[in-house]
């Protein structure tokens, strides 16, 4: 039947071209008479003193979005509002839609207003889509896990590899007989090997204009100048051609290395643009898949590229999802000391530190490794609040939303939901930061000493953390070898280590 007034609610992290809520209204209503509304929400925006470039991001790509809609035909209702509600009852009033159609947030808080506040809002026909940014919600392929069972990652993957036949020869079998080739992915970088600039896009009209309002409305971490995202669907595509041309091939070997010579090595610098639709993750596996046959990148590099997107970024909205609301709260591991200054202003004589928090500072981004084995390994280490840490991932990072942050920051990196993300804590001394980085070369540290004046903190916050949890962690198979080491260490050794674990500790300036 047809109405007369539908309209269709379209959340800023769900740019998708062709999003389902559209077709879905145009068999109640054509595009010319439908209206999508569209919300700049002050609240949501300034839940966190988010990093300007993340904004800019969001909104610019937002806007753009809004435009391409207007070329398509259709009406946009685009709003800044105080929150959704008040942004979406000044549609209502103004347009007095009969009918409203919407697709499920990603984010529990978002999802959450749909389902239970917009009924009592919107006294038409309300429609909740199903969430079609995820492959999960297309085919959920795990059972649910029996009480007291932990989740694996790497069978959800072989499951989703099977269920959307990707890399598979006819028989069903893996492509070059193996499901995963990390042992070939974990290679240092080579002294000198020449690293690839990826694309910068100027920013246009539409993007100068939010980055204005941005400085000066004056909220926020970090600057707006120098912004150089994607922020259309043409432009994101532009960037996903240009890392399988120019980055796939070696993203394989050195997806775990680090250096002071660059922020992105070969990695795609895909996530933001995945995470709010401009690309979708199915259309980044095909790519790389089609990548493989066409000769230009080993499989290596390719099931290493499939396997984070198609495994561990759906893998980790399922555990959002099964986890929620409890994930936001969890801390197995009792921390709760505050987030240290050092990630707040680089200002740390820890080289690593310092190099990434400048970038994450100035970019709004570092890559995965760093994420987990420094940052989180530093404040897992250290005994630093789960929440304050996402709090601190979320501020910062271009790509970062609830359902990314809080399984990989409270899950996998802090080990703080019982071991439901992650079957063991990615806890390492400087020994791991050593062999996969040029950091320590030029650090005031030394990553061979445990103890005494210049000893590196990661060592006897390390060996602190095993003794502090030595009874707990040998429970664990997984960890068994960590603790082996313990019995090579005497008592005096051990007094030694905790007493400069603890005065690093006290002395180290938090952020509060
Ligand atoms: C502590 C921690 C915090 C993280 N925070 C975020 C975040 O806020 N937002 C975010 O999108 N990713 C996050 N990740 C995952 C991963 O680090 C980033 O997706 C990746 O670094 C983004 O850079 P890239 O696009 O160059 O990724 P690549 O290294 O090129 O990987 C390809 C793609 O795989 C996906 N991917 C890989 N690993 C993960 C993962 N663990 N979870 C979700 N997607 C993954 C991303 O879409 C990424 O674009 C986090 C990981 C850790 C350990
Ligand atoms: S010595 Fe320690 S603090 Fe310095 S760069 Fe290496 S791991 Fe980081």
């Amino acid at each position: 039947m047809g109405k007369e007034t539908v309209s269709v609610w379209i959340l800023g992290d769900q740019l998708l071209l062709d999003h389902p809520v559209l077709f879905e209204a145009e068999k109640y209503c054509p595009r010319q008479k439908m209206r999508v509304v569209m919300i700049e929400s002050d609240t949501r925006i300034r839940h966190l003193p988010y990093h300007r470039q993340k904004l800019t991001l969001l909104f610019s790509a937002m806007r753009h979005f809004a435009e391409s809609l207007r070329e398509r035909g259709f009406q946009v209702d685009y709003l800044r509002a105080r929150n959704y509600a008040t942004g979406l009852l000044q549609h209502f009033e103004t347009h007095q839609p009969e009918q409203l159609l919407t697709m499920a947030g990603s984010e529990y808080t978002s999802r959450k207003f749909q389902l239970e506040k917009l009924p009592a809002l919107f006294t038409g026909e309300l429609t909740v889509l199903a969430n079609t940014q995820f492959l999960t919600g297309q085919f959920d392929p795990y059972p649910k896990p029996e009480t007291g069972k932990r989740y694996v990652m790497e069978n959800f993957y072989r499951e989703m590899r099977r269920h959307f036949g990707v890399l598979l020869e006819k028989d069903s079998t893996p492509i070059g007989g193996k499901w995963n080739y990390d042992e070939m992915n974990r290679k240092p970088l080579p002294k000198g090997m020449k690293l690839p600039e990826p694309l910068a896009f100027e920013p246009d009209q539409i993007t100068r204009q939010v980055m204005r309002e941005i400085e000066e409305a004056g909220q926020g971490v970090g600057s707006a100048e120098g912004f150089n995202w994607a922020v259309t669907q043409g432009q994101a595509e532009i960037a996903l051609s240009d890392f399988l041309e120019h980055r796939l091939k070696n993203f394989g070997p050195y997806e775990d290395a680090m250096t002071t010579r660059s922020a992105t090595l070969f990695h795609s610098l895909l996530s933001a643009y995945v995470n709010i639709g401009l690309l979708t993750p199915m259309q980044m596996i095909r790519a790389a898949e089609q990548a493989f046959h066409d000769g230009k990148a080993p499989i290596n590099s390719v099931e290493g590229f499939i396997r984070q997107v198609l495994g561990w970024r759906e893998y980790v909205y399922w555990q959002y999802w099964q986890q929620m609301p409890g994930l936001r709260s969890a801390n197995s591991w009792n921390a709760a000391r505050p987030m240290p200054q050092m990630f707040w202003d680089a200002e740390t004589e820890m080289n690593c530190i310092r190099h990434i928090a400048r970038r994450v500072i100035d970019d709004g981004f570092s890559h995965h490794i760093e994420r987990l084995m420094v940052v989180c390994n530093f404040c897992l280490l250290a005994g630093i609040d789960p929440r304050a840490v996402a709090d601190w991932f979320l501020t910062f990072y271009v790509d970062a939303y609830d359902w990314v942050v809080l399984p990989n920051v409270i899950g996998m990196g802090l080990n703080a939901d019982g071991g439901k993300t992650a079957t063991k804590p990615y806890i390492a001394s400087a020994n791991y930061i050593n062999k996969m980085s040029d950091y320590c070369g030029s650090c005031r540290y030394h990553p061979k000493q445990r103890t005494g004046e210049d000893a590196c903190p990661f060592n006897y916050l390390y060996w602190n953390f095993l003794i502090e949890h030595e009874k707990t962690l040998r429970a664990n198979p997984r960890l068994g070898p960590n603790v082996l080491g313990l019995k090579h260490i005497n008592e005096d050794e051990r007094r030694k280590i905790k007493a400069q674990a603890a005065e690093f500790l006290k002395s180290l300036p938090l952020y509060e």
